[in-house]
C-alpha cells in the first residue's frame, strides 16, 4: 500500500466466496477481486481490499462462488456442433467416425464452421469455461477465429492435418503439404502478445501421421512456445496397428521418434500399458481425459483404464469433452462430475479422484496443458481475469457447506451466472453479452438441418416423429 492512498483499478468484485486454487488452495469468504485491464491486481479479503484500492465499478459478489474459469482440453467445435445428436448412440469407434463424423464434415461450408465454432464456445462460457483447445476438426480457419473473436473466448484452433491414409474415408495430403498447413496456421495466428485466440500445430493423430509430421508439429511447437495436441487409443485399434506396423505400442513409438514432452497433449489414452504409462510420466506429456466419449462410445475406460495410475505417477491430466456426438454436451463440469466418479465404482474405492483434485484438473491441469500456467487456472494476483460467477440462489447450491463437493457433484455449468475473459464480462446475468443468442439458436437449428439433408445420412431417431 502507498501513501497516496487507495490504488486505482477498473472494477472491484466484493463480498464473494472465492475458490483460488492459488498453491494453498484458499477458499475465501467474503472475498474481493481487483482488476484493472485483463488482470488479477489483488485477490483477498474484501475489508481489506476495499481499503487499497479505489475501484471506477463496484461489483456485489455476495450471491457468488467466484472460481476460475475453466479449461477444456479437448473439444471439436467445428463438425460436430451442428449435427449433435443426430449420430445413433448405439455406434462404436469405426461406425461413429467413419460411417457418421467423417461424411458430415464434407457438408459445412465456411459460414456453417463460423456458426458451430460460435454455439460450441457459447455453450463453454455459458458453463464457466473461459479456455479450451480445439481437436484439429477445423476447415475454415479464418471465420472460425472471426466468430471465436466475436464471442470472447480464449482458444488454441487449428486446420484438421494428416498425412497418412489409414482406410477409404480418409484422403490424406502428402507430408510436405501438411507441414505448409502447419507453419501457415501458426503465422497467420501467432500465440505471441497474450493473444486469446491462436493456433497450435495440431494433428488428427491415431495412426493418420508419419513420424516426419509428427516431429514437425513437435518442432514447430517448440519454435512458437505453443503445443501439440493429437488423438490416441480411445479404442484397442490404435494400439493394434501400431504393434503390427511398428512392433510397439503408439506412446512407445512416439517416445522412440521423440514425440512425447510437455507441450504434448495427447487425447484419450484409454487402452494404454503400464510402460506408456511410464512413458508418459517421464517425460512430462499432458493427457487430455475425455470420460463423457469413453463412456457413450463403449471405450472401455471403466475395464482398462489407467487413469488412476496416470494420476499417481504425476502425470498432468486434464479434462476435455470431446465431439458433440461421442459427448453430447460442452460442459466440462459435468465432465469433472465423471472424472471423478467413474473409477470409484471402476476400482471400488472411493478416495480415487476426489472433488478438489478434479476441479484442479478442471482449472490448473489444463492450464498446463495448454502451457499458459503462468496466465491463467486459479485466482492469484498478475494472472489473467478469467474467471466465473456460480450462482448460490439455485437449488443445487444450497446449502453450501463445502464448496469444493458443491462444484463437482452438486452444481454443473447451468448454475453459471456470469462469465469475464481478459476483464471483459462476456456473460451476464445467463445471457451472452458479445452476441445475439437468440438468432444464433435460430441459425443453428436451420444450418443443421441443412447439413443433415445435404448429407444425405439416415434419419435413425428410434421414435417415430409424428
Ligand atoms: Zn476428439
Amino acid at each position: 500500500m502507498t501513501t497516496e492512498g487507495p490504488l486505482p483499478v477498473d472494477f472491484l468484485i466484493a463480498g464473494a466466496t472465492l475458490v483460488t486454487m492459488d498453491s494453498r488452495r484458499r477458499v475465501i469468504k467474503d472475498g474481493a477481486l481487483a482488476i484493472k485491464a485483463d488482470r488479477i491486481v489483488a485477490v483477498g479479503k474484501t475489508s481489506e481490499l476495499s481499503a487499497a484500492y479505489e475501484a471506477k465499478t463496484k461489483i456485489d459478489g455476495r450471491r457468488f462462488v467466484v472460481t476460475p474459469g475453466l479449461v477444456n482440453s479437448h473439444i471439436h467445435i467445428t463438425g460436430e456442433p451442428l449435427t449433435r445428436g443426430y449420430v445413433p448412440d448405439d455406434t462404436d469407434f469405426d461406425e461413429n467416425v467413419f460411417q457418421w463424423l467423417v461424411p458430415f464434415h464434407r457438408h459445412f461450408t465456411p459460414a456453417d464452421e463460423r456458426l458451430s465454432a460460435q454455439l460450441a464456445a457459447l455453450e463453454m462460457l455459458r458453463s464457466g469455461t473461459t479456455s479450451f483447445i480445439e481437436a484439429g476438426s477445423i476447415s475454415a480457419l479464418d471465420e472460425v477465429a472471426d466468430g471465436l473473436d466475436e464471442i470472447g473466448i480464449r482458444g488454441r484452433i487449428a486446420l484438421r492435418n494428416w498425412d497418412q491414409s489409414s482406410t477409404d474415408s480418409h484422403s490424406s495430403r502428402d507430408t510436405d503439404e501438411a507441414i505448409r498447413f502447419l507453419v501457415d496456421e501458426l503465422e497467420r495466428y501467432p500465440a505471441r502478445d497474450g493473444q486469446r485466440i491462436a493456433a497450435w500445430p495440431t494433428l488428427i493423430g491415431h495412426s493418420l501421421c508419419s513420424a516426419e509430421l509428427f516431429r514437425a508439429a513437435k518442432r514447430l511447437a517448440l519454435e512458437t512456445a505453443t503445443g501439440v495436441t493429437f488423438h490416441m487409443s480411445p479404442a484397442p485399434n490404435d494400439a493394434e496397428w501400431y504393434l503390427k506396423r511398428h512392433g510397439r505400442r503408439p506412446v512407445e513409438y512416439l517416445a522412440d521418434i521423440g514425440v512425447l514432452g510437455k507441450n504434448i497433449v495427447i487425447t484419450h489414452l484409454v487402452h494404454v500399458s503400464e510402460r506408456e504409462v511410464a512413458l508418459l510420466a517421464e517425460s512430462g506429456t499432458n493427457v487430455a481425459h475425455c470420460p463423457t466419449t469413453a463412456l457413450k462410445c463403449g471405450y472401455g475406460i471403466t475395464r482398462v483404464g489407467r487413469f488412476p495410475e496416470m494420476v499417481a505417477q504425476g502425470i498432468n491430466v486434464a479434462i476435455g469433452t470431446d465431439g458433440n456426438n461421442g459427448s453430447n454436451y460442452s460442459d466440462l463440469m459435468r465432465a469433472a462430475y465423471l472424472v471423478a466418479g467413474v473409477f470409484k465404482d471402476a476400482r471400488g474405492d472411493a478416495k480415487l479422484f476426489p472433488a478438489e483434485q478434479v476441479f484442479a484438473m478442471a482449472t490448473l491441469n489444463g492450464a498446463r496443458a495448454m502451457g499458459l500456467e503462468n496466465e491463467i487456472g486459479s485466482l492469484e494476483p498478475g494472472k489473467k481475469a478469467d474467471f466465473v460467477f456460480h450462482d448460490t440462489n439455485r437449488p443445487e447450491w444450497r446449502p453450501l457447506l463445502n464448496v469444493a463437493n458443491q462444484l463437482v457433484w452438486a452444481a454443473d455449468g447451468r448454475g453459471v451466472h456470469s462469465v469475464w475473459v481478459d476483464g471483459v464480462r462476456v456473460v451476464d446475468n445467463y445471457r451472452s453479452t458479445r452476441i445475439d443468442e437468440e438468432k444464433l439458436y435460430a441459425e443453428v437449428q436451420v444450418a443443421g438441418e441443412e447439413i443433415v439433408r445435404r448429407s444425405g445420412l439416415p434419419d435413425r431417431a428410434k421414435w417415430p416423429t409424428v
